[in-house]
């Protein structure tokens, strides 16, 4: 209940504000905020949960506004039917551009995303049939039955109830299984396509959903404004509307609201104000945005939603999964049978052999350490076998099956789990949502079923069984701690909750216990210990002896890429070579 104040407090409150004799004025300007909100609310999700920036999101809102413009004065279609127009031709150009665009890496999706912008406005601009820089006038009021909803104070309802059921359902979005998809984007690809995620679409899908927030926001513009022209579409706005994203709070929903408010009135007030103070007028406002942009990013760099959000935390979900059905199991390799089998494989960086014809195999119910000095192509190799890097050449067979030239979410998909040697989490997510993302590959919601809330039953399924894993290595306790706050050897301890929610055949560990303290580290030993008990297969990336030693059934022991020698605990600990290469220096 706790958790939709906000929503039910703003649905109540916009008949009420509708109600009140307020003057026209500040009814026409909630309805600007309204608009920009709606199109800052799409980049809240893009650029600030999923952290692709886009400075073209102006160029969507005028697709909306010309296509439903053009649409019902030439053709005199109704605005209802070219909505859905507009939403289609903006769907289809975001797909486009966003196929294009969103491979590209650092500086270049934002410099795309200003040229699309460029190249529209400039369209818009010089096209006849789109009447050039005057636009298209004489558009109607939108309306129902012959009552005019399109000004004044029922335009204010439509338009707020929209950006309500905007809000919902990306809150609703981002509180699921492919939300939390999204959460992940911004930390980087590797963590989410180790869990089965294939980010690139859902970079694709969150690009699709805010060009189509800002269509509607056209749609919207055109009949209230009852004129399009080129200039509300321009690069200016789409900087404009990217900064109420910032200024609010980038990644939050009700930030955007808060972001347009501000700037809306902001702009408005110096506009008046500017002038009288300087003298002169010209588009000075820009300056003092530009300013003010750069002391939030300095002074809250979260916006200024991040204040209230901190203030009041969101509380845990009020979810419960105790009656859930289990998540189905995947058939594994009975005890003994081969799980892995890794067959000279190589790896070459330019002039440098990594990893130099390494071969090994773990039998189910084994625990494998992979143990060598610094530098040895221990990391490499896990990164090779878990189809991280590619493979000069070598095979890699799993559970029967040759995956070497698979790509990592492939892999994860058929049973192997990682965890990383530095943790990957999402910091500002729940301990248990952080687990849930293990089960990833075990769920199917997409993205309509979440934003409409009717993944819940899967979403029970998902939960309890990241409160199972938790609970299976002893930590029950934490399940609605921010995962951001834990201490390192729970950080730890939840990655491997994390892979074990995947169903793992083989679980693949990239030095558990580096950064642990004495007791962190028994804790540790410990659930391996258990895990071991349980049957489950591990490879074991580590430098902790004593924790080798203690949990390994098979060592493999690297040096300059090759492999030194592979043998029980005791037999390697006896070798002279290890002694002299590893152990030595080590000890
Ligand atoms: P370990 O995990 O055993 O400490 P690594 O697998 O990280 O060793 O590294 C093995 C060797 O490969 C090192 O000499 C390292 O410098 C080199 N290496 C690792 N990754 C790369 C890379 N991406 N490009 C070039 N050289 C690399
Ligand atoms: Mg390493």
């Amino acid at each position: 209940m706790k958790k939709h104040l906000p929503i039910l407090a703003l649905a109540a409150a916009v008949p009420v504000i509708a109600l009140l004799p307020l003057p026209d004025f500040w009814i026409a300007q909630l309805n600007y905020i309204g608009l920009y909100a709606l199109v800052s609310m799409g980049l809240v999700l893009l650029t600030g949960v999923g952290g692709l920036t886009s400075f073209g999101q102006a160029a969507f809102v005028g697709m909306g506004a010309y296509t439903t413009a053009w649409l019902t004065l030439n053709l005199g279609l109704s605005p209802w039917l070219t909505l859905f127009i507009g939403l289609a031709l903006t769907g289809v150009s975001a797909l486009i551009v966003g196929l294009i665009t969103l491979r590209m890496s650092g500086h270049y999706l934002p410099l795309a995303t200003i040229a699309w912008g460029l190249s529209l406005y400039y369209l818009m601009g010089n096209l006849d049939a789109l009447g050039k820089y005057d636009g298209l006038l004489g558009l109607k009021s939108l309306s129902v039955s012959d009552i005019d909803i399109g000004q004044g104070r029922l335009f204010f309802v439509l338009c707020w109830a929209l950006l309500i059921a905007g809000a919902v359902s990306l809150l609703n979005l981002l509180d699921s299984r492919p939300g939390r998809a999204i959460r992940s984007l911004k930390g980087g690809t590797q963590m989410a396509e180790a869990m089965g995620i294939n980010t690139f679409r859902y970079k694709v899908t969150i690009f699709l959903i805010a060009a189509l927030f800002a269509s509607v926001a056209g749609w919207l513009l055109a009949h209230f404004q009852r004129t399009v022209n080129p200039s509300a579409f321009g690069l200016k706005m789409g900087i404009e509307y990217l900064f109420m994203a910032v200024i609010g709070g980038v990644g939050y929903v009700w930030g955007a609201i808060v972001g347009a408010g501000l700037v809306k009135l902001l702009d408005d007030w110096l506009q008046v104000a500017l002038p009288a103070l300087i003298g002169t007028s010209g588009s000075y406002e820009v300056i003092v945005f530009g300013v003010a942009l750069v002391l939030v990013l300095k002074y809250l760099p979260d916006g200024l939603w991040s204040v209230v959000a901190r203030k009041f935390p969101r509380p845990p979900r009020p979810m419960n999964w105790q009656n859930a059905d289990d998540l189905p199991v995947r058939s594994k390799p009975a005890m003994g049978e081969p799980v892995l089998v890794v067959d000279k494989i190589r790896k070459q960086f330019g002039g440098l052999t990594a990893v130099n014809d390494i071969s090994f195999d773990i039998a189910a119910g084994q625990i494998v350490g992979l143990i060598g000095p610094n530098g040895a192509g221990k990391s490499t190799t896990f990164n090779l076998i878990t189809g991280v890097l590619s493979k000069t050449s070598g095979r890699v067979t799993f559970c029967g099956a040759d995956v070497s030239s698979l790509p990592s979410r492939e892999i994860s998909r058929k049973g192997m789990a990682r965890t990383f040697q530095h943790v990957k989490m999402i910091a500002d997510m729940t301990v248990l949502e952080n687990v849930a993302m293990g089960a990833y590959t075990r769920g199917s919601s997409g993205v309509m079923s979440s934003m409409l809330r009717t993944n819940q039953a899967e979403e029970q399924r998902l939960m309890k069984e990241a409160q199972r894993q938790l609970e299976r290595i002893g930590m029950g306790a934490y399940l609605h701690e921010q995962a951001g706050n834990l201490a390192m050897g729970p950080q730890r301890l939840m990655e491997i909750a994390r892979a074990l929610c995947c169903d793992p055949a083989l679980l693949l560990l990239d030095e558990p216990a580096a950064g642990l303290r004495h007791k962190e580290k028994q804790a540790l030993a410990q659930v391996l210990r258990q895990l071991q008990g349980e049957g489950m297969s591990i490879l074991l990336v580590e430098h902790d002896m004593d924790l080798v030693m203690d949990v390994c059934d098979q060592l493999v022991v690297m040096e300059f890429g090759t492999l030194l020698t592979r043998g029980t605990p005791a037999e390697v600990q006896a070798n002279p070579a290890v002694r002299a290469a590893y152990l030595g220096t080590e000890h």
